[in-house]
Order: C-alpha cells, then sequence, then structure tokens
C-alpha cells in the first residue's frame, strides 16, 4: 500500500481523535507527522505514547507506508526522552498484536522511564 492510498485518519479510532484534539490529552510534544501525550494510566513517573498522525495499525505497517514517517516516530520518542530528562535511560516500547497486549489499533511508541527498569518484561 502506498502512503498517498492509505486513509490518514479513522473516525472511529481513538488515536486519531486526540490527534485531532477531539478527546482531551496532555500533549507534550509534536512534530509534522507525530503527536507526543502522556498515557492515561502511567506505568512510571514518564509515561508517553508518540503516535504517528497518519493511522495504521502498527509500527510495522507505518515501515511499509511510510518509513520517513516511522523514523520521525523514533526520533520524537528521543525528544521526548530528552526532554522528559531521562538521561539514565528509558524503555522505548511498541506492543503489537494480542500476545503482546496491544490495546489500541494505532500504532504507538510508549517511551518509559523515570525508574529503573527490570528484564525480561512480563
Ligand atoms: P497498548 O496496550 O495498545 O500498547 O497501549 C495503549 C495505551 O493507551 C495504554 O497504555 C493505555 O493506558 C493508553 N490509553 C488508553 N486510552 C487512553 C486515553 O483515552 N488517553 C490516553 N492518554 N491514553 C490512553
Amino acid at each position: 500500500m502506498s502512503a498517498e492510498s492509505t486513509p490518514t485518519s479513522q473516525a472511529d479510532c481513538l488515536f486519531c481523535r486526540i490527534v485531532a484534539g477531539e478527546i482531551p490529552a496532555t500533549i507534550v510534544h509534536e512534530t509534522p507527522n507525530t503527536t507526543a501525550f502522556r498515557d492515561i494510566d502511567p506505568q512510571a513517573p514518564t509515561h508517553v505514547l508518540v503516535v504517528p498522525k497518519r493511522h495504521v495499525p502498527t509500527l510495522a505497517e507505518l515501515a511499509d507506508v511510510s518509513p520517513e514517517e516511522l523514523a520521525e516516530v523514533v526520533r520524537a520518542a528521543g525528544e521526548v526522552a530528552r526532554m522528559e530528562g531521562l538521561e539514565r535511560g528509558y524503555r522505548a516500547v511498541y506492543n503489537t498484536g494480542p500476545d503482546a497486549q496491544q490495546s489500541v489499533f494505532h500504532a504507538h511508541v510508549h517511551v518509559v522511564g523515570g525508574r529503573p527498569m527490570t528484564w525480561p518484561p512480563g
């Protein structure tokens, strides 16, 4: 699928509606193709979701449709970490599919930090 043929927004998508300003969220960072906002149920002192403005269900699909926009998401995640003062490190997570507990099918990266992380993840 080409970037041109992909619908950029989906009316019934929670994150499309946050990007459009139709549902309130605490926006912390924005670029031409990304929006970053605080997770409603934070799992660490910093928990920010970086999403592409384009509606695609997973980051892997964003890589197919627009590698440039995927790079913009990754760069935005790094900028959010810097703005949040996460010099000691952070976890960037993208859950993909039901086994990984993906619950919102609009691509997003969790930027989680501000406390030591454990490995392996649960
Ligand atoms: P997933 O489970 O798909 O990897 O991540 C979805 C994330 O979206 C969860 O961490 C969840 O807390 C967050 N979330 C769900 N609904 C809302 C909402 O209405 N506003 C915000 N800011 N985050 C939400």
